[in-house]
């Protein structure tokens, strides 16, 4: 299989090179040449573990590095990891709707899926590719990111990672998952601004050439971790072909049935991922695209104006508050015909004025497998205490958009797969206070409350967190971030 760039036709790499590689060096980002095609009812049929369905659906797009090397990549992943023996195990509520739990790995969030298979991939493309610099991945983060990729890279030889997230604007537990992080290379520091802050600062290390050539003479190599990688993104269209099959072998749908799932959405990276297991073959009817206040991509569905000029809100669901959602791109050049020409323009006219607008036969591909609808700051509120009182059924304040949005769409006669992305207990202040309790403000004690309220448990590696020694402290100063990353590498 060979990839190719959304704004240069001209490119053709090897798998293992796009992901080794994370972004391509026109600045567009990597997709597959063709999109491959499986038979549902065969996938479905053979009744396969989660970690041979992923080999199945992976190895069409990832058959250059090798069957088996692939199926060790896969094993290292999943088979230890998750806490699910389906790693992503679907829930029936009712008839009609289905949620798809894609928590059960080490941090408690969906980018679990992604991050524990990506550093694999890292580790044998560079082999494939003859590199063996010590490949260093940077992360700006506003909390799951950066949790899920120290967890995926802690003590993977010939990496180490490095995350810096804003000093006030992570979830309190979150940061204690990253400042006690275990393993040898892996670094945590925390910046004197917001995350706007962090990531431009982390974007000027990558920029800066002559940070490029002091690590490289310290025989290091940038990388990066972020959603752009397609090796973030094939792991999670795997996912969807798992919880299709289980909705067939438990007897819910007939096989070929189609159905519509809800995805609580910000960088568009997992619900773009349900798009390409549509295209594979998945019978997925619509896919529903479902924000927080912060709505920009319902507007540019139902109007095909992307507007970026606008205030970001905070809101209780974090992980979405997003204004540029960089996978967009990948449709945006499917959609026009795979014309990266047009799709170079449109980014960099939203790089420049911050807003494009798609032309009506662009927007109307898109709308025949896309839908949108957000769900305000009060809504997601609603839909915890909704769910909870209606199906005794906790969900976290990312799922809880989804379960608002779905509300919000008329029914089509498709049964439902709503996409959860995060144990409640990620965000145990929040879910309380939908329930109408008050919450404290120590995390352990509203993870009390919400343990004896709803008679349900925190998973171990949210609870274990309380005893967990402090690792990393090191805080930096906005314009001193570079400064910071050779403290820590020299330590
Ligand atoms: C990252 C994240 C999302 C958004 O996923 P995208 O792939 O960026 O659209 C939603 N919920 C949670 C809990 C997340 O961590």
């Amino acid at each position: 299989m060979k990839y190719l760039s959304t704004r240069g036709n001209a490119y053709a790499e090897k798998s293992y090179s796009a992901i080794t590689k994370g972004l391509a060096d026109d600045g567009g980002l990597f997709l597959p040449g063709e999109i491959p095609e499986l038979d549902i009812e065969e996938v479905c049929a053979e009744n396969l573990s989660y970690t041979d369905l992923a080999h199945v659906v992976l190895k069409a797009y990832l058959s250059d590095y090798g069957e088996d090397t692939l199926k060790e990549c896969i094993k290292g992943a999943y088979s230890k990891s998750f806490n699910n023996k389906k790693v992503t195990p679907i829930v029936k509520l009712d008839n009609q709707n289905y949620v798809l739990e894609l928590w059960h790995g080490p941090t408690a969030a969906f980018k679990d899926v992604a991050l524990q298979l990506l550093p694999h991939l890292i580790v044998e493309g560079k082999k494939k590719l003859g590199l063996d610099e010590e490949t260093l991945i940077l992360v700006a983060t506003s909390g799951d990111t950066g949790k899920a990729a120290l967890e995926g890279f802690k003590d993977v030889k010939g990496t180490s990672v490095l995350c810096f997230y804003p000093k006030d604007g992570v979830a309190p537990l979150q940061e204690i998952q990253m400042n006690t992080q275990q393993g040898e290379n892996v670094h945590v520091v925390s910046v004197e601004g917001n995350f706007d802050d962090t990531q431009t600062g982390v974007k000027n290390i990558f920029s800066d050439s002559a940070n490029i050539e002091k690590l490289r003479q310290m025989g290091k190599a940038f990388s990066s971790a972020n959603s752009i990688n397609f090796g973030r993104l094939c792991p999670q269209i795997v996912y969807y072909f798992s919880a299709y099959c289980q909705l067939v072998l438990a007897g819910e749908i007939a096989i070929g049935e189609q159905i519509d799932v809800v995805v609580p959405t910000g960088n568009f990276g997992n619900i773009l991922a349900g798009w390409y297991a549509k295209k594979m073959g998945v019978p997925i009817g619509k896919l529903i695209c479902a924000s927080n206040k912060n709505n920009i991509l319902t507007e540019f569905l139902s109007s095909g104006t992307y507007d970026a000029n606008r205030e970001l809100h905070k809101t209780v669901s974090p992980s979405m508050d997003i204004l540029i959602s960089s996978n967009l791109e990948r449709l945006l050049f499917e959609a026009l015909g795979r014309n990266a020409l047009e799709t170079k323009s449109l980014m960099e006219q939203l790089k420049k004025e911050g807003r494009y607008s798609l032309e009506a036969d662009a927007q109307n591909r898109i709308r025949m497998d896309f839908e949108g609808g957000y769900a305000s700051e009060d809504d997601t509120m609603k839909a915890i205490k909704e769910v909870w009182d209606k199906y005794n059924y906790l969900v976290d304040t990312h799922t809880a958009v989804a379960f608002s949005v779905s509300e919000k769409t008329p029914s089509n006669g498709n049964k439902r797969i709503l996409v959860s992305t995060a144990n409640p207990y990620k965000f145990p202040g929040s879910v309380l206070r939908a329930l109408g309790i008050e919450a404290d403000a120590d995390d352990f004690k509203n993870i009390e409350a919400l343990e004896n309220f709803t008679d349900t448990k925190a998973p171990r590696s949210i609870s274990a967190l309380k005893q967990a020694k402090t690792r990393h402290n090191m805080t930096a100063a906005k314009d001193k971030m570079a400064e910071a990353m050779y403290k820590v590498l020299k330590k």
